[in-house]
């Protein structure tokens, strides 16, 4: 497995103030200087990788933690020590993988893994945890997560995958290097809102503070499928997310996508789509009306 399948690398670093910068790096230049930075013993020790879900985006990232747990003293990963050999078998006692239990991860799962980063690694040089679907956990449990993220022991690598950075809290994302896989994320963006300047309608409402169209609209939206509703949602959170972008200074649009986070949480934990929905629209209007007061 070569890192070059992947079309394009992404690395966005966080500046103070906010804003962002994204490095472009192009298939196999970018590939090569990850795989460099791993094999170097400069990774970074917390990464999200971002982009759409594939078992190619996931093979990409276990190659990156075999190089963090080769033995080797060069050529990482060699896939002919004992660690690699281990990892290979997917019975390497140094590599944690952490699923959503059922479809969220938990605050137990994430107590497990702050107890346990303090021991040392038994074979390898460090400790690998790997999440397939961080943005599965649930906000308790990416509280509690703060403080280690923050300041993991040396030997621990937390690498990450999720399809949206739009629904893993702030606090979390400021802690970790987020790395794009696969795909231009402004192409994939755009596939997934539309053109950039669409508006929706709960918006138009929203400025209308018209709530008794809103709460129509959940009447409509729950005859939907399940996946229907929550592909909604993630493309509600990708609006507000780009409307942040382009106002950063509106504290409105973090309620937005905090409401919208919350409504796909109590869309996983199977609450009532009328229920949920209304809740949402409630929660956007609130917000809304306090900026119309505000103002
Ligand atoms: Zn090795």
């Amino acid at each position: 497995m070569r890192l070059e399948a992947c079309s394009w690398i992404y690395t966005i670093r966080e500046i103070t103030g906010g804003s962002t910068v994204v490095e472009k790096t192009g298939g196999a230049g970018g590939a090569a200087a990850l795989e460099r930075i791993f094999a170097g013993g400069r990774a970074s020790h917390a990464y999200l990788f971002l982009g759409p879900p594939s078992a190619k985006k996931e093979e990409t990232v276990l190659h990156l933690a075999q190089i963090l747990l080769c033995t080797a003293e060069k050529g990482k990963p060699c896939s002919t020590c004992r660690s690699c050999r281990l990892f290979l078998r997917g019975s390497h006692p140094d590599f944690h993988r952490i699923a959503p239990e059922p479809d969220r991860i938990k605050l137990e799962q994430i107590r497990e893994i702050c107890r346990t980063v303090v021991y040392h690694p038994y074979l390898a040089e460090n400790k690998v945890f790997f999440f397939a679907s961080f943005e599965k956990m649930t906000e308790v449990a990416a509280n509690a997560f703060l403080k280690t993220l923050e300041e993991p022991p040396p030997a621990v690598y937390f690498l990450a995958l999720a399809g949206n950075e739009e629904m893993v809290l702030p606090t979390v994302l400021s802690r970790m290097q987020r790395v794009y896989l696969g795909q231009d994320p402004e192409t994939a963006a755009a596939a997934m809102d539309g053109p950039a300047d669409a508006s929706l309608p709960e918006e138009e409402l929203l400025a209308a503070g018209d709530l008794y169209s809103l709460l129509r609209l959940a009447e409509v939206k729950e005859k939907q499928e399940r996946a229907d509703v929550d592909a909604y949602l993630l493309s509600m959170a990708a609006f507000f997310h780009r409307r942040l972008r382009e106002n950063p200074g509106d504290r409105r649009y973090f309620r937005f996508l905090q409401a919208v986070r919350r409504a796909r949480e109590n869309l996983a934990a199977n609450v009532n789509l009328r229920l949920l929905l209304e809740d949402l629209y409630l929660s956007l209007y609130e917000t809304g009306g306090m900026e119309r007061t505000n103002n």
